[in-house]
C-alpha cells in the first residue's frame, strides 16, 4: 500500500537504525495515545515529552547531522527524512514544526565553513538540542533585503553588537543555536550569525501564535557577536538563506501528506459505517466520489513528492532540476492537501468538528502549509522562471532511478550560488507520457500540447508578465504539467495500478480545464490565448468500472485499517 500505515511500517531501509527511528517515533505517539495527544493540542503545553523522547533516542542527532559531523549512524538522507516528516505530520503538525525549524536552523550551520560552530551543533544534537532559523521580521515579511537586524562594531574593535527584532521564529524559546540573519551597519553586507537563546542580551518577547508550537518574537539588545559566531557573510549569507529554504520547503509537502493520511483513515472509518436512510453514507454517489477523488489526490501527492526526492538526492551543480520540483512539493502538494481535506470534510460534516477526532486539528493545520516559507504566489512566481527552458530547451540527463540508498545528501549543503535559475534545463517531459495508454492521460497530453502551443504562438506580453493574476493562472497549468510528468515517472517505478493512475488523471484533466478557464477570463487574455484556453478545457473520460474498482480495491479497504491507540 502506498499510504502510511503506522501499524505496518514496510518502507525499505538499507540499515536497521533508520527503521528503528520510524518505529520508535510511531511507538512514542501510540503510547502517548490519542486522548492525551488531542488534550495537549487544545491545552497547548510545550511538548517536552516529545523532545525528551527525541533526546533519549538521539532521533534528531541521527537524522539531522550530516555524515562525518557526528556519530556513525548520522547522515542527512532525504529518503528517510520524507517518511519521518510524514509520520510527524500524521500525529500533529506541532511535532513536525519543532523538527522542521531545527532543519532550517541547521541549514546555515552545515553550509558554513565555521568548524567550531558545526562541532557545537553536532554536540547539541547529541544532547537533544533543537534549533531555530531567524530570518523573518515583523515589518518586512518576504522582503528579507530590508532586514533591520544590524551588527555595529563594538567599542573595543574586536567584534560587533547586534540590535534588532525577529518575528515568527520557531523554537526561539529553547533553541541551542538560533541562526540569525542580519546585515553589517558598515557596508550593508548581509550576515548569518549564531545567537544563543540563553544569553542575557537575547530577550524572548512572546509566542506570536496560540499553539503548542512556540513561534517566537525575540529581540537582541547589544547582543555581542564575535568573529567565531559568524556563519556566513555577504553573498554567501544570502545564498545560505535561500539554499536552506530550498532544503526545508520540501518537508512541508510531507507534513501535508501525513495530515491527510490520518484524516482519511478517520473519515472513511466513520462514513463507511454511518447508516442513513437504511444505507451507508458511502453509497451516496457524491460521498463516494469525494472519497475516491480525495484518495486519488492523496496518492498523487505522495507519488510526486517521492519522485521529487529522487531529484533532490541526485542533484549536483550540473543537475539543478530539483529547484523546480522542490517549490512544487511546497506549493502544489500542500494546496492539494487542502483540496483533500475539503473533500473529506464535506463527506463527514459534523464529525470533523469533534474534539476527540484528529480530523478537527488536521482541518485547521492543513491550511497553514501553503502559506509558510513562501506563499503559493511566491512559489508560482519562482517556478515561472523555469517555463521557457522546460518546454522549449530540454537537455539529456542520465536516467534517475529511485534514490533509496542509505547515503548522505552532500550536495544539499553545498548548493553554491542561488542565481541562474533561468539557465537550468530539464529532461523532455513528453518522454514520461510515452507508452502510457490510458484515456485520461491521453486527454491530459493533448491539453499540455495546447498550452505549449499557446506559449509558442502567443506568449505573455510585457504587461501580462507583470500581472501576477495572469501569471498565476498560467503558472498553475505549468505546475500541473510538471506534476503529471513526475507522477507518471513514479507510477512506473511503483507499478501503480492502471485504474488508479487513470483515476488520478481524471482530476488532472479537470484541474487543467479549471485553470484554463481562469486564464481565459483574465482581462488581458488575447484572441490566440483564448483559443488555446478553449482547447485546454476538456471533459475527462469517465469509466464506471474503473471508478468502482478504485473504490472497492483501494478506498473501501481503508475502513478500520488504522485506528489510533486511545
Ligand atoms: C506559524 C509560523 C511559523 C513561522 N516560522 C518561521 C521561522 O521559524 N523562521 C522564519 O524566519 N520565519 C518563519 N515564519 C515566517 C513566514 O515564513 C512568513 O510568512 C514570511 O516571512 C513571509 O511574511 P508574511 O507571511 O508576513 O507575508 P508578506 O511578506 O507580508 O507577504 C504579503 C503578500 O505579498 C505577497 N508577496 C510577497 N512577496 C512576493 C513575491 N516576491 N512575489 C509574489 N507575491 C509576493 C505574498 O504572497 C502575500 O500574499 C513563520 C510564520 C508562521 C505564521
Amino acid at each position: 500500500m502506498i499510504l502510511l500505515d503506522p501499524n505496518h511500517l514496510d518502507r525499505s531501509y538499507p540499515d536497521e537504525r533508520s527503521s528503528e527511528i520510524m518505529r520508535k517515533t510511531v511507538e512514542f505517539f501510540e503510547a502517548k495515545g490519542k486522548t492525551k495527544l488531542l488534550a495537549d493540542y487544545y491545552d497547548r503545553p510545550w511538548y517536552s515529552d516529545f523532545l525528551e523522547f527525541v533526546r533519549k533516542e538521539r532521533i534528531f542527532a541521527s537524522m539531522c547531522t550530516p555524515a562525518g559531523e557526528g556519530a556513525p549512524d548520522a547522515r542527512w538522507d532525504t529518503w528517510r527524512n520524507c517518511e519521518f516528516a510524514e509520520i510527524l505530520g500524521f500525529y500533529g503538525l506541532q511535532y513536525w514544526y519543532t523538527w522542521q525549524v531545527s532543519v532550517l536552523g541547521l541549514g546555515p550551520i552545515w553550509m558554513s565553513e565555521n568548524d567550531a560552530l558545526r562541532d557545537r551543533a553536532s554536540k547539541a544534537l547529541e544532547d537533544g538540542g533543537i534549533f531555530a532559523f531567524g530570518l523573518s521580521e515583523k515589518t518586512h515579511g518576504a522582503d528579507i533585503y530590508s532586514t533591520d537586524m544590524v551588527l555595529t562594531p563594538n567599542d573595543k574593535g574586536d567584534g560587533w553588537v547586534a540590535n534588532g527584532r525577529k518575528y515568527y521564529i520557531g523554537n526561539g524559546n529553547d533553541a541551542a543555536i538560533v541562526s540569525t540573519f542580519g546585515r553589517f551597519e558598515d557596508g550593508d553586507e548581509y550576515v548569518f550569525f549564531a545567537a544563543d537563546a540563553k544569553h542575557p542580551n537575547y530577550h524572548l518577547v512572546q509566542n506570536v501564535v496560540a499553539s503548542q508550537s512556540y513561534v517566537s518574537e525575540f529581540e537582541l539588545r547589544d547582543y555581542p557577536v564575535r568573529e567565531e559566531d559568524i556563519l556566513h557573510r555577504g553573498r554567501k549569507a544570502w545564498d545560505a538563506a535561500l539554499n536552506t529554504v530550498n532544503v526545508g520547503k520540501y518537508n512541508l509537502g510531507w507534513a501535508s501528506i501525513g495530515i491527510c493520511t490520518h484524516a482519511l483513515y478517520e473519515a472513511i472509518t466513520h462514513a463507511n459505517n454511518r447508516v442513513l436512510y437504511g444505507m451507508r453514507v458511502t453509497e451516496m454517489s457524491h460521498v463516494r466520489r469525494m472519497f475516491v477523488e480525495g484518495y486519488a489526490r492523496l496518492v498523487a501527492m505522495k507519488l510526486f513528492a517521492l519522485r521529487a526526492s529522487d531529484y533532490m538526492r541526485a542533484a549536483s551543480s550540473d543537475d539543478r532540476r530539483y529547484l523546480l520540483y522542490n517549490p512544487m512539493v511546497k506549493m502544489k502538494t500542500t494546496t492539494q492537501g487542502e483540496t483533500v481535506m475539503n473533500l473529506l470534510w464535506d463527506a463527514i460534516a459534523a464529525k470533523g468538528f469533534e474534539k476527540d477526532m484528529y480530523f478537527s486539528q488536521a482541518a485547521v493545520d492543513i491550511r497553514g502549509l501553503p502559506k509558510l516559507e513562501g506563499t503559493v504566489h511566491v512559489n508560482i512566481a519562482l517556478i515561472s522562471k523555469f517555463m521557457p527552458n522546460y518546454f522549449f530547451n530540454p537537455a539529456e540527463y542520465p536516467e534517475i532511478e529511485r534514490q533509496d540508498h542509505g547515503r548522505n545528501d552532500d550536495f544539499l549543503f553545498n548548493q553554491g550560488s542561488a542565481r541562474g535559475l533561468g539557465q537550468i534545463q530539464f529532461h523532455d517531459y513528453r518522454a514520461a507520457f510515452e507508452g502510457v495508454d490510458l484515456p485520461n492521460v491521453h486527454i491530459f497530453a493533448e491539453q499540455t500540447e495546447a498550452f505549449r502551443r499557446m506559449l509558442e504562438t502567443a506568449p505573455p506580453g510585457p504587461d501580462q508578465m507583470k500581472d501576477v493574476d495572469f501569471l498565476m493562472a498560467g503558472g498553475e497549468i505549468f505546475a500541473l504539467v510538471v506534476y503529471a510528468q513526475l507522477l507518471l515517472e513514479n507510477a512506473k517505478i511503483y507499478e501503480l495500478d492502471d485504474a488508479l493512475l487513470d483515476q488520478i488523471f481524471e482530476f488532472m484533466v479537470r484541474d487543467v480545464s479549471e485553470h484554463a478557464l481562469q486564464l481565459f477570463g483574465q482581462p488581458s487574455s488575447n484572441e490566440t490565448q483564448i483559443e488555446c484556453c478553449r482547447e485546454m478545457m476538456r471533459k475527462p473520460d469517465h469509466d464506471p468500472d474503473r471508478y468502482e474498482s478504485v473504490w472497492t480495491r483501494h478506498v473501501e479497504p481503508l475502513d478500520g485499517a488504522y485506528v489510533m491507540n486511545a
